[in-house]
């Protein structure tokens, strides 16, 4: 026992002083590139590090060495502070638009766009010379409203913003009236009856979860209402013995009481999407065509553009929205307002859209060409990762993702990795959550899905063949390299 203390206390004694490690010269170097306060810092926690193994296990780390492993261990620990946590990934979970992997992918329009006015000053606000200072959505609202046939727009953070404002700005201190087949519920904190709440608008619900009648619409409204909203149940899909009433009754309603109809239109499609083997998505055009006063949708899901929340339609209404104190909180930055207007100019062109914008193309990509890149791939993976995997091409259905089509699958290829059956007879034999881990933590992370003790690779996430063919490799490659003895630990390392 206490010659146990007394060699930790010997052990202790070893570690270098701070004062000291601060005369290295490379780290010196190090200081004089990113600064004395976090290079301290970091040696500080290197120092707290080893003195928390001595206790532990009675041993010193390698890098109290001498200067050099002091230089290495600390050149490691600032590159792997310096790596950013936002970079990319291969998203192969079969969701293609991925809220918690960002949702939709730019087009490289929208890309250019950003960078450019990531670069430069531009007229966000700014009079050029047309004798007003228009707001900052006035730039690109000619564009929305040649595509929606819009009068006028307004362009927030995202559609739950949207939908905020639009109750905020048309029915505070008033009742809208909502079906109570459409209360929706979307992933995280927004449900209609609390933004309702939020927007100081008092709601009241009509009909039944299944059926909802124009008169029961019509039965509710007062003197105090201000607004009947419509939300698309985006994410969930009532069928059997049902009811909806269409926005073309409900707008002859409104306008005959002298209320406004508006409508939550979640993802919302500014083209026919049924090309894509996609069902039809209510278009923002048609509801105003349908007489809807207000319709808000998304920029970053079946749009395939940045986060963003849009309102269309009638120039009074839009005109309480922009000059509402909320607007200012809510309103978009320069950047997303440059990738939204490039990514809408695309839509001039719908035939071309399943080239230029990534969510279209990976959607709409034939089955042959998955197959084709599944057997390629199958025939690497076989031949890198050492028999430690069985590798199956199977079939799987890719979903849209982010509450868009909950019903609407679209066919897809899957490569599947599974533990060899000879191998997991060993001892130490992997396992398809190491696997996972594994490529989750390679430079250039592959995000799959775990189903029946297999890693599903679903191919239609894939951005490019020849990537995802290198990226696949290395990562096996790097897999089989883990000594099978201790493959727990190792793994970290990798890590
Ligand atoms: C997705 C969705 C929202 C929220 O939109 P965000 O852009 O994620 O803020 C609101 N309402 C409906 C019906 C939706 O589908």
């Amino acid at each position: 026992m206490t010659q146990a203390i007394n060699s930790t206390q010997a052990l202790y004694r070893c570690l270098p002083a701070m004062d000291s490690l601060l005369l290295i010269p490379q780290v010196i170097g190090f200081i004089d590139q990113q600064g004395k306060s976090w290079i301290k810092s970091l040696l500080t926690q290197m120092l707290d590090d080893a003195r928390q193994q001595i206790t532990n296990s009675q041993s010193l780390p390698n890098w109290c060495l001498d200067s050099a492993n002091i230089t290495t261990e600390l050149a490691s620990r600032i590159s792997k502070a310096q790596r950013q946590s936002m970079t990319p990934v291969i998203n192969l979970t079969g969701t293609i638009l991925h809220t918690n992997l960002g949702r939709s992918q730019m087009c490289e329009a929208a890309i250019d766009a950003v960078t450019q006015v990531m670069r430069s000053p531009v007229p966000l606000e700014f009079d050029m010379g047309q004798g007003k200072r228009g707001h900052r959505d006035s730039a690109i609202s000619a564009l929305i409203n040649e595509l929606t046939g819009a009068d006028s727009c307004c362009i927030v953070n995202n559609n739950a913003a949207a939908v905020l404002l639009m109750l905020a700005a048309t029915s505070a201190g008033k009742e809208v009236i909502v079906s109570r087949g459409e209360l929706v519920e979307i992933g995280g904190a927004f449900r209609i009856p609390d933004i309702m709440a939020q927007a100081g608008c008092k709601l009241v619900e009509v009909g039944c979860t299944n059926r909802t009648h124009l008169k029961d619409y019509a039965a509710a409204i007062t003197e105090n209402t201000a607004a009947i909203m419509k939300v698309h149940t985006s994410n969930y899909h009532i069928s059997g013995f049902t009811k909806v009433t269409e926005e073309a009754e409900l707008a002859a309603l409104c306008k005959g009481k002298g209320i406004a109809l508006i409508s939550d239109l979640g993802s919302g499609a500014l083209t026919d999407l049924s090309r894509f083997g996609l069902s039809k998505e209510p278009m923002p055009q048609q509801m105003l065509k349908d007489g809807v006063n207000l319709v808000s949708f998304s920029g970053d899901k079946l749009l395939g553009g940045p986060q963003a929340g849009l309102v269309v339609g009638d120039r009074e209404l839009i005109a309480k929205l922009q000059a509402h104190p909320l607007k200012r909180a809510l309103r978009c930055d320069k950047m997303t307002l440059a990738a939204l207007e490039a990514t809408l100019m695309q839509y001039r062109n719908p035939q071309t859209l399943d080239s230029q914008l990534p969510i279209f193309r990976k959607l709409s990509r034939p089955l042959v060409e998955l197959e084709q890149l599944a057997q390629t791939l199958q025939q690497l993976a076989d031949s890198v990762n050492g028999s430690l995997f069985d590798v199956t091409i199977q079939a799987c259905q890719t979903q849209v993702g982010s509450g868009s089509q909950p019903d609407v699958l679209l066919d897809s290829v899957a490569l599947c990795l599974a533990v060899n059956t000879n191998a997991s007879k060993q001892k130490h034999s992997p396992s398809v959550l190491q696997l996972d881990k594994h490529f989750k933590a390679a430079s250039m992370p592959i995000i799959g899905r775990i189903t029946a003790n297999q890693l599903w690779l679903d191919l239609r996430g894939a951005d490019s063949d020849s990537q995802l063919i290198e990226v696949l490799t290395t990562s096996l490659l790097d897999f089989e390299q883990v000594p099978s003895q201790t493959p727990a630990t190792s793994l970290e390392a990798v890590s």
